[in-house]
């Protein structure tokens, strides 16, 4: 077993962040996820953030594009991922003291095909402190589906004007969310 020293750990996820920041435009996904609809969402919006992202990052979870940064821990509207610029690099890692509830990034992408959130199915019947009642209510699920497809959406539209109207759409519905 090694140990990492404590001052490796601690500058390593800004060396992540910054180092990953100017190459996510080439971005692959990790063997679990070749082929798989995340895949081809982080993909598309890591290749078309210029275009298509209205400057939002795409989120390493769902991979839509919700992130105002990758490293202000900025929270995911869709899924609930609060950034702190964890990515493939160190995906298994439950990063302790984080605001993710010790959920590594590759649980919350597994979650994420089952719940729309990061969240694991069992807190959707849970309850109590973490506003899941309101995360997981009938509401709140559809509200994730219609904006989730509304995402799905840009990847079909080519036109700036297109595209302008498609994020004034997301705009509405992303106020529906809890
Ligand atoms: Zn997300």
């Amino acid at each position: 077993m090694s140990i990492t020293p404590p001052e490796d750990r601690n500058a390593y996820p800004f060396k992540s962040w910054w180092e990953t920041l100017g190459h996510l435009e080439h971005w692959t996904p990790p063997a679990e996820w070749e082929g798989s609809a995340f895949a081809i969402r982080r993909m598309f919006f890591e290749r078309h953030r210029k275009t298509h992202n209205e400057g939002h990052w795409a989120c390493p979870v769902c991979g839509y594009p919700t992130l105002g940064n990758r490293q202000g821990h900025d929270m995911c509207g869709v899924c609930q991922w609060e950034c702190e610029g964890q990515d493939d690099p160190d995906a298994d890692e439950v990063w302790g003291s984080g605001p993710n509830y010790g959920v590594s990034l590759t649980q919350a992408r597994r979650n994420f095909e089952a719940t729309r959130s990061m969240w694991p199915p069992e807190e959707a019947v849970r309850g109590g402190p973490h506003r899941f009642d309101a995360l997981f209510s009938e509401a709140a699920l559809a509200s994730r589906n219609e904006l989730c497809a509304l995402f799905d959406g840009l990847m079909a539209l080519e036109s700036p004007q297109d595209i302008a109207r498609q994020w004034q759409l997301i705009g509405v519905a992303g106020k529906r969310l809890p």
